[in-house]
C-alpha cells in the first residue's frame, strides 16, 4: 500500500518548500523505499508553458513532455527518477478535467461543486501518481502558503485523504518560517503558531513542522512550538540557510526527519545509504579551482528563469572541482556598441539557453560570433543552437539576411523555420515539440566523444528548428551536423570543429544533469573552458 507525505508551507512563500520535499524524498530512498513526487500548484492556468519567465522561472520538462513547475527540477536532482504528468497538477488541470467530465454527462445530473466533485478529481490525482509510480511513498508539495484562497481545495482534498487513508498511511509536513528580529536579537515563534492554527482550522494536524530560519532553535523555542502546535519537539525539524542546497538532505538526517516518517508508517528504518551524496557533499564543499561562465540571455534578472542550466553547470563545475561564477548578461544589452572585449574579459566560455520573441537576439548573435571568432567555448542550448546557426548563415556563410521565422515572418533566408506539424497549430499552450526525442550522432564528432554512443534521447521545447533547406550550404562552409532525429531528419545538434569548443543543441541537455552525474554536454563544455 502506497504512503503519502504531504508538504505544505506556512507564513510566506519561497521558504523552498521544494528542497524540503526533495530532501524527504532523498532519505526516504536511501533508506531503500521506491519514492515518487508531485507538486500542485493552485493557479489556474493548466500547466506553466504559456507563463512568462519572469512570473514563473523556467519551465521543467519532463520525459513524457510535460512542461512543469520549476520544483520538479529539484524532485529530479534529488531522488534521480524521471518523474511524468502525474507530477504536476494545477487548479487548470482539475477545473478542466471536471468541466469536460460534466459536458460529457458523467455527474448523472449531479449539481457539480468543488466538494466533492473538484475535490474528487485532486485525490485521484494523488492515488494515480501513486498507482502509476508503484511507488512506496508518493511525497506531494503543495504550492502557495497556507490561508491562499487559491488552495483551498486541495487542502480540503488532502485532509479526506488523511480521513480516508488513516494515520499510519498519511503523514503532513509543515515548513514555516522563524524569523530573526534584529534589535532584540532573538528568533521569534508567532508566526509558526498562527500558521499552524489556520492549517488546523482546515482540518490538519501537522506532524512535522520543518522551520526555515538562519539559526538553529534552542531548546526553549523548540519547547515552545511543541506546546502551541502540540507536536512532538523531536519533530520540529530545523531548517537553517544554507550556501549548499544539496548540503539540506544531511541536515535532516542528523535531526532523523525521515525516521520520524517510516515510524509512523510502520516502516521499516533501514539503513540509509548517503555514501554518494556525502561525497557529493565533500567534494561541494571543498572546490580548489574557480571560473567565469557568461550566460548570455533575456531573462537574466530572475535567475530562476535558467534554474537548471545553472545547475548543471555547477554539477560539471563538481567534477573537475571548480567553483563556476555565472556572469548573467542581458542580450539585449550587447546590441548597442557595447565593449564587448571588456564584458567579456574573464570569461572561459558562453553560454546561450533557450527563450522565446525577437527581443536580445540581436546581442545573443553578437555573443554567438564574438565566441567563435575568439575560440571561447561555446554551448547553444535550444534558441541559442538556432541563434549560433543564424550568425553562421549571417558571417561565414555571407546569408546576410539570414533569420529564424519567428523573429521575422517575412525573412528569405530562414536557416530556422517553423516545423512542418506546426504550421496549423493554432493554440499556444501544450503545443510545442516537447519532450523526448531520438537523436543519431555522428561517429567523431565532439558530441560522440561527449556521449560515447550513438543513439541518445534528449528533452525538447521548441516551435521552430534547423531549416534543412540551408544545411549543404552551411555544410559546406565548415559546420558539422553532428545529432539527428532520424525519423524527422530535423538537426539535433551543430559544432564547429576548428574551435576549442562551440556546439549547439535544439534540446535542453540540463533537464536531464544530476549533482552526482554531471550531464556530458555540461561536461566537455566546462573541461574545454578549464583549459
Ligand atoms: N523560441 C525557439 C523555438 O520555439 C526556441 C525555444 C527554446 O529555446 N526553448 O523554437
Amino acid at each position: 500500500m502506497t504512503k503519502y507525505v504531504f508538504v505544505t508551507g506556512g507564513v510566506v512563500s519561497g521558504l523552498g518548500k521544494g528542497i524540503t520535499a526533495s530532501s524527504l524524498a532523498l532519505l526516504l530512498k536511501s533508506r531503500g523505499y521506491k519514492v515518487f513526487m508531485q507538486k500542485f500548484d493552485p493557479y489556474i492556468n493548466v500547466d506553466p508553458g504559456t507563463m512568462s519567465p519572469f512570473q514563473h522561472g523556467e519551465v521543467f520538462v519532463t520525459a513524457d513532455g510535460s512542461e512543469t513547475d520549476l520544483d520538479l527540477g529539484h524532485y529530479e536532482r534529488f531522488i534521480d527518477e524521471e518523474l511524468n504528468y502525474t507530477s504536476n497538477i494545477t487548479t487548470g488541470k482539475i477545473y478542466s478535467a471536471v468541466i469536460e467530465k460534466e459536458r460529457r454527462g458523467d455527474y448523472l445530473g449531479a449539481t457539480v461543486q468543488i466538494v466533492p466533485h473538484i475535490t474528487n478529481e485532486i485525490k485521484n490525482k494523488v492515488y494515480e501518481a501513486g498507482i502509476t509510480s508503484k511507488a512506496d511513498i508518493v511525497i506531494t508539495e503543495i504550492g502557495g502558503t497556507i490561508g491562499d484562497i487559491e488552495s483551498g481545495a486541495f487542502i480540503e482534498a488532502l485532509r479526506q485523504i488523511q480521513n480516508e487513508k488513516g494515520k499510519e498511511n498519511t503523514f503532513f509536513v509543515h515548513t514555516t518560517l522563524v524569523p530573526f528580529i534584529y534589535g532584540s536579537d532573538e528568533l521569534k515563534t508567532k508566526p509558526t503558531q498562527h500558521s499552524v492554527i489556520e492549517l488546523r482550522g482546515l482540518g490538519i494536524q501537522p506532524d512535522m513542522i520543518v522551520t526555515r530560519s538562519p539559526i538553529a532553535l534552542d531548546n526553549h523555542l523548540k519547547n515552545k512550538i511543541a506546546l502551541y502546535c502540540s507536536i512532538p519537539k523531536e519533530h520540529i525539524i530545523d531548517s537553517i540557510d544554507v550556501k549548499n542546497i544539496y548540503q539540506i538532505p544531511i541536515n535532516y538526517y542528523k535531526q532523523k526527519a525521515d525516521e520520524i516518517i517510516l515510524k509512523q508508517f510502520n516502516l521499516d528504518v533501514k539503513k540509509a545509504n548517503l555514501t554518494e551524496w556525502k561525497k557529493l557533499i565533500e567534494t561541494t564543499d571543498n572546490l580548489k579551482k574557480e571560473i567565469e561562465i557568461a550566460l548570455v540571455g533575456k531573462y537574466t534578472e530572475l535567475h530562476d528563469a535558467y534554474i537548471s542550466i545553472a545547475e548543471a553547470l555547477k554539477h560539471a563545475g563538481y567534477k573537475y572541482n571548480t567553483k563556476i561564477n555565472i556572469n548573467w548578461i542581458d542580450s539585449e544589452k550587447l546590441e548597442d556598441n557595447p565593449d564587448l572585449k571588456k564584458i567579456f574579459k574573464n570569461t572561459k566560455g558562453i553560454i546561450i539557453p533557450g527563450g522565446f520573441g525577437q527581443r536580445g537576439i540581436e546581442g545573443m548573435i553578437k555573443a554567438a560570433k564574438y565566441a567563435r571568432e575568439n575560440n571561447i567555448p561555446f554551448l547553444g542550448i535550444c534558441l541559442g543552437m538556432q541563434v549560433a546557426v543564424i550568425e553562421f548563415a549571417r558571417n561565414v556563410c555571407n546569408l546576410k539576411e539570414a533569420n529564424s521565422r519567428e523573429f521575422s515572418s517575412l525573412c528569405k533566408t530562414p536557416v530556422i523555420d517553423l516545423m512542418a506539424e506546426q504550421k496549423n497549430i493554432i493554440n499556444m499552450g501544450g503545443t510545442l515539440r516537447l519532450g523526448n526525442y531520438d537523436c543519431h550522432l555522428k561517429k567523431g564528432t565532439l558530441a560522440y566523444n561527449d556521449y560515447k554512443c550513438e543513439d541518445i534521447k534528449e528533452r525538447h521545447r521548441h516551435r521552430y528548428e534547423f531549416n534543412n533547406e540551408y544545411r549543404k550550404i552551411l555544410e559546406k562552409n565548415g559546420l558539422v551536423i553532428s545529432g539527428i532525429n532520424k525519423a524527422s531528419d530535423l538537426v539535433e545538434i551543430i559544432e564547429l570543429p576548428n574551435h576549442k569548443h562551440f556546439i549547439g543543441c535544439q534540446f535542453h541537455p540540463e533537464f536531464k544533469s544530476r549533482p552526482t552525474r554531471c550531464h556530458p554536454l555540461f561536461d566537455s563544455f566546462i573541461k574545454n573552458s578549464l583549459n
